[in-house]
C-alpha cells in the first residue's frame, strides 16, 4: 500500500482551546502554534495560499491590506498603518457611524477581495502548488484554490448575526461542516496520494461563539472525534497533518465578539512540526515521489 498524505485544513481552529480542552486527536503526536508575523493582515485567503505555494502571494494579500486601510477599528492584530483621514474620523465620529462609513467607502473604492482572490492560484496558474507534485490529488477547495468563503449566503447570515440573530449563521455553518465531512470520507475511500480537505465553518461561527465557550466546546469535541475517525481509516504509513490559518480570540469592542488571533495551529502524526503556515509546502513536497532532494 502506497503512502498517502492527508491534510485536514480547519479554518479558525484555535491552538489555545485545543490545549485548554486537551483534545488529543487534534493534537496528534506533535502540535505547535504557527507564527503569522510575516502577514500584514491576518485574514483567511492569503494564509491558505501560502500553505499551498510555500510563499506569501502579494496579489492575494494586497487587496486585503488595501481594504483594511479603510477600517478604523482593526482590533490588535494588524500592522497596517491607519491613514490620517481614518484617524480623524475615529476622533470625531461615533464608532457605529465610522463602521458604516468605512463599509460604504470600502465597497465603493475596493472590490471585494474575497471575490477577486478565491480562485487566484487555480485561475492564473502563476505559482506551483503542492498539487503539482503528486499524481492523484483531491481537494474540496481551499481559499485561493477554488473555495469562496464569502458567499452571499454567508454574508447575509453574518449580517443577521451582528444584529443578534445567530440562528441562520449557525445553521449555514453546520450544514457546510456536514457536507465537507461527507466529501472527506468519500475521498478517503478512493485512491489518492494527496488529500487536502478544507472546511471554513469554524472561522465563521467562532467570531460569534468565542464568548459562548460551552457551545464552542461541543464543536471542538466533535472535531476531535472527526480526527479520531479519520485516524482509524489510515494505513500504517499514511501521514496526517492538521492545520489552521489562525485561531480566534475575544475582542471587547468587536461587534461580533471576537476576531482572528495572531497564531495558527499545526499537528502531525509523524512528529514533524512547522514554524509558519508557508512551511507546509516544503514538508509536503519533500514527500513527493516525483522530487529527489
Ligand atoms: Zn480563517
Amino acid at each position: 500500500m502506497k503512502r498517502r498524505i492527508i491534510i485536514l485544513g480547519i479554518d479558525g481552529l484555535e491552538y489555545n482551546l485545543v490545549e485548554e480542552w486537551d483534545l488529543k486527536y487534534l493534537k496528534q503526536t506533535s502540535h505547535v502554534k504557527t507564527n503569522l508575523s510575516d502577514f500584514e493582515v491576518i485574514v483567511t485567503p492569503p494564509i491558505w495560499a501560502s500553505m499551498l505555494t510555500g510563499k506569501k502571494i502579494q496579489e492575494i494579500e494586497q487587496p486585503f491590506i488595501k481594504r483594511m486601510r479603510f477600517i478604523a477599528n482593526k482590533g490588535n492584530i494588524t500592522q497596517v498603518k491607519t491613514p490620517w483621514y481614518t484617524k480623524l474620523g475615529a476622533k470625531i465620529l461615533p464608532l457605529t457611524i465610522r463602521r458604516r462609513l468605512g463599509d460604504t467607502i470600502t465597497k465603493l473604492l475596493v472590490p471585494d477581495p474575497f471575490k477577486t482572490t478565491y480562485d487566484y492560484l487555480l485561475r492564473t496558474k502563476k505559482y506551483k502548488t503542492i498539487f503539482d507534485y503528486f499524481e492523484r490529488t483531491w481537494t474540496n477547495g481551499v481559499p485561493s484554490y477554488g473555495r469562496n468563503v464569502s458567499t452571499p449566503e454567508i454574508k447575509a447570515a453574518m449580517t443577521e448575526a451582528i444584529k443578534g440573530n445567530l440562528k441562520p449563521l449557525v445553521e449555514y455553518a453546520m450544514k457546510t461542516y456536514e457536507q465537507d465531512k461527507k466529501a472527506l470520507f468519500k475521498a478517503l475511500n478512493e485512491d489518492y496520494e494527496l488529500i487536502f480537505w478544507y472546511t471554513p465553518f469554524l472561522d465563521e461561527i467562532s467570531h460569534f461563539l468565542i464568548k459562548k465557550k460551552l457551545k464552542l466546546m461541543n464543536i471542538y469535541f466533535d472535531l476531535n472525534k472527526l480526527v479520531k475517525k479519520v485516524s482509524e481509516r489510515l494505513n500504517e504509513n499514511d501521514v496526517l497533518y492538521i492545520i489552521s490559518d489562525h485561531g480566534m480570540e475575544p475582542i471587547p469592542d468587536d461587534p461580533r465578539g471576537g476576531n482572528h488571533s495572531d497564531h495558527g495551529f499545526f499537528s502531525s502524526n509523524t512528529g514533524e512540526l512547522i514554524e509558519k503556515p508557508q512551511d507546509l509546502f516544503k514538508l509536503v513536497v519533500s514527500k513527493s515521489p516525483k522530487i529527489k532532494f
